[in-house]
Formats: C-alpha cells, structure tokens, sequence
C-alpha cells in the first residue's frame, strides 16, 4: 500500500508593539479585551481621502531584525505593495503589504523533534499593517479600527514541515524568537500571533506538490495542531480512494474539530498586486544591515546552548527556562549572587517561583522579588539556617508582602531550630502527649516514629533539623522503655 506523507507551509503574522502605528502615528494599544473601540483612530488608519502614509522605521528595523535572526538575505531594497480585497474592517479596500520586493529572503530555522533536528526554510519576512475588527451586536455588524494599521511581521516558510508536530516546533519556535527580539509580548490570549497553514499529501518519496489547502485564521498552538492533523488524515483518505484533493481556502471550526471550505481556487493574481505608489521603495545599506546584526540579542536556541554548557543543565531545564524570557533572565541574575549549584537554583525558579508567579497572574520577573533576596533564600537553605519547607514559605510570604527575606525571617522566628536543648523540650513533650503512640512504638511499630516526627515537624513549624529530630526522638522514646 501507497505511504502517504503531508506538505507543510506557514504563514505566521505577529504584531510588532511599537509605540505607534506602521504607517501613522497613532499609537499600538494591546487587546486587553475591554478597550473602547476607536479611541486610537486618524485620517490615515481609516483612509479618508488625501492621507498618506508614512513608514514606520522602528516596524522596518525589527522586521530586518527577524530576517537576520532566520539566517535570511537582506535584498538592498525592498517595496511595499498593495494587496487588493475588499472586507468591511480594511477600510482602504486593499492592505499595505510586500509581495515582490520583501524585507527578507531564503533563511530557514532549525527545529526540535522527536525525530532530531530539522532546518525549515524561510522564503520571506515581510511587513504589513493589521486590519480592524467587526462585531456583530444585535444584528448589525460595527467596526472598530483600533486595530487597523498596527504593523505586523509575515514569516513564510518553504512547505518543508511534515506533521503537525514540526509545525508545533516550528511555530512555537518562532514565538519565542519575536519576544527576544522585542517584536511582541508572546501572548497568544492577546492574539499577537496568528497562523495559517497550508497542507497538502503526496505519496512518501515523491517530489509532487499537489494542490494544498489553505487553513486560515488560526490563533492559538492547539487549533494549529488540530487542524494540520484533521486536514493530513482527511487528505490522505481521499487519496487512498483514489480522489483528489481540490485547491481551497478552508477555516477551522473549533467546536466541531474539523476545517470546511471558505473559498475556493485563491491565487495571487486575485489580489492584484502592485507596488505602493504613496511609499517610496526602501534601502537598505549594507551599513544599517551589519548594525542591526550587532544589536540582536542571545537567540532562544544559543541561550539553550550556553545554559547546557555554562551552567550544566539537562536539556529539560534548560528547556522550560528559555522558554519563559523573564524566568530565564531571573534565573542567571540570581545566579550572578552565586547562592547554590546552577542545578538547585534552576529547581527553585522552574518549581516554587514558577508557581508563585502563576497563582499571581505575572511574569517571573515581575515579582516583587529581587533577584539577590531570592539567592539570600536559597544560600539560607543550602547552609541548613532555614529549612526548605521555610524558604518556600519565605518565597510566598515575599511575593505576598514584598518584604525582604530577612524582615520575614527575623519577624516569625523562622531560623531553623538548631538549639538542642530547646528541640528535645518539643520532643519531650510531644511524646508525652502521645503516649498510646509511644507504646506502639516501643512494641516494635516502626511506622509511628514518622507520625511522631511529624508531630514535632508540625510543633516547630517545620523549622527542625529533621535528623536531630530523629535523633532525639530515638532518644526520648527508648529512655521510657528503660
Ligand atoms: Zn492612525
Ligand atoms: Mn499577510
């Protein structure tokens, strides 16, 4: 039987949150979800006759930026283009885009898979502007342009991706190279990233590219996977019937999980592509081109690299920690305060910190929590003042304070218990309190010894040495059975 294999491509758009608009000065406000529509709105963005755009340089430097980031050519000039189409929330009637003359060309990115490593290509980077929105009330449609010109960055790939996985990998990789790059905040709920996804199958081995469809207007990862996946296993059973596929825009309906037909038959030429003739056409100097260079950041993939080799973490921590910028640059600003093997700091910012900032609803590094107070915790614990249980609490009641660690230490007497005479007046008392459990005990029930340590855990408030408590519970009991 025929093995059927799927062809991928990508069009990623990301809105760049400059301080103003790509092509007026109207500021970018972010999708809070409750912001009043068109408050952020001029003659420009809503096209009245006679305005004219102009060129946002900072959108231009970061869309060049992202080419050079995906290893990609930067042409010595490029041009904008208009891209007709008519749709109530475009109120030109045509988007500002890049068609034939784009900022960036021919790089590619290489991915993570289950299979190894990948390098997908990279036709393009070009830039555009965002259209409005509509919203359909009591059945008329209103249209908000808050939105309308707000610069965004198009990545197209070569269709070089082969399973919903790579395209996961892939998309989820580029994300976190736009919030190094300071294009945008990465958050999807804000919808700063939106996919489409072209696929088609072939027979595995074949060199055919076969007409695709056109999944359109995917806004978060799951619904990327979910219908690059439903789209492989419908295409594939078409053709292992002997059927054929038709070239079509389809959308992806979340609630029944499956794509349906939008159009069919799009092709370039419907959009009537031609060059912008209120913008000039850009250069870009070979100059400007090695600055940019120089001013890019640590990428997600060396800071990886360098928190594997540095600071010798397994890939998994190395992982979750890139993957979260803030985590990340808190983690090596604590550890710049040396508190701790890189391993154990790595566990205190991707276990209690992780969480701390979740129940907060903020970034890692948006906690009220200096770096250098949390270092102070961790030495705490590695040189046994305070407990782990303690420095935890320490860590919470911080970022439910802001108070410093040692205000909170010194103020509930959280220093561990290290004072033998006053620990044994605890243990003492709490097996005299238990003395049926005590019995037990001493009849050879070796499991009740850590309900007893449990007790005394419980009366010091977890600021034990657990093994003095040991200790001296051996102690204690085996004295009332001599
Ligand atoms: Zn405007
Ligand atoms: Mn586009």
């Amino acid at each position: 039987m025929t093995e059927y294999e799927a062809v991928i491509g990508l069009e990623v758009h990301a809105q760049i949150h400059t301080a103003a608009k790509m092509f007026c000065a109207c500021p970018v406000l972010e999708d809070t979800g409750d912001l009043i529509p068109n408050i952020s709105i001029c003659p420009i963005c809503t096209a009245q006759p006679g305005a004219l755009p102009t060129i946002n340089r900072r959108a231009v430097e970061l869309a060049l930026m992202t080419g050079l980031a995906l290893n990609c050519t930067i042409p010595p000039f490029n041009r904008f283009a208009r891209k007709s189409y008519f749709y109530p929330d475009l109120p030109k009637g045509y988007q500002i885009s890049q068609y034939a003359l784009p900022m960036a060309v021919d790089g590619g990115l290489e991915i993570e898979t289950g299979q190894g490593r990948r390098r997908i290509g990279i036709r393009d980077v070009h830039l555009e502007e965002d259209t409005g929105k509509l919203a359909h009330v009591d059945g008329a449609s209103l249209v908000d342009f808050n939105r309308a010109g707000v610069p965004l960055i198009e990545v197209v790939s070569q269709p070089d991706l082969r399973s919903a996985e790579e395209v996961v990998a892939y998309a989820t990789h580029l994300r976190l190279i736009f919030v190094y790059l300071g294009i945008n905040s990465g958050d999807m709920e804000k919808g700063v990233m939106r996919f489409e996804a072209s696929v088609s199958v072939r027979p595995r081995g074949s060199d055919a590219l076969n007409p695709r469809h056109e999944i359109k207007n995917l806004n978060s990862f799951r619904a990327l996977a979910r219908a690059v996946a439903y789209e492989i296993a419908w295409q594939t059973e078409v053709l292992e019937r002997g059927g054929t596929v038709a070239q079509q825009t389809m959308g992806w309906d979340e609630r029944t999980g499956r794509t349906t037909v939008q159009r069919s038959k799009e092709h370039a030429h419907d959009y009537r592509y031609f060059p912008e003739p209120d913008l000039p056409s850009l250069e870009v100097s070979r100059e400007w081109v090695v600055q940019l260079a120089r001013r890019l950041p640590e990428l997600p993939a060396a800071r990886r690299a360098r928190f594997m080799a540095a600071y010798r973490l397994p890939s998994y921590d190395a992982d979750v920690l890139v993957a979260d910028k803030a985590a990340a640059d808190t983690y090596e600003r604590v550890l710049a305060h040396a508190p701790a093997d890189p391993k154990i700091v790595a566990n205190w910012v991707t276990g209690i910190l992780f969480r701390l900032a979740k129940e907060a609803g903020r970034p890692v590094d948006a906690l009220p929590v200096a770096p250098a107070a949390l270092a102070d915790v961790i030495a705490w614990v590695e040189r046994g003042t305070i407990t782990l249980a303690t420095g935890r609490e320490v860590l919470a009641e911080m970022v439910a304070t802001g108070q410093s660690a040692a205000q909170i230490v010194a103020a509930r007497g959280l220093a561990q218990m290290s004072d033998v005479e006053s620990l044994r007046q605890v243990v003492e008392q709490v097996v005299a309190e238990h003395p049926a459990q005590a019995a037990e005990y001493l009849a050879g029930k070796q499991t009740v010894r850590d309900w007893l340590m449990g007790q005394v855990m419980r009366a010091t408030r977890g600021r034990a040495d657990p093994q003095m408590v040991r200790a001296l519970l051996a102690e204690a009991l085996e004295s009332r059975h001599g």
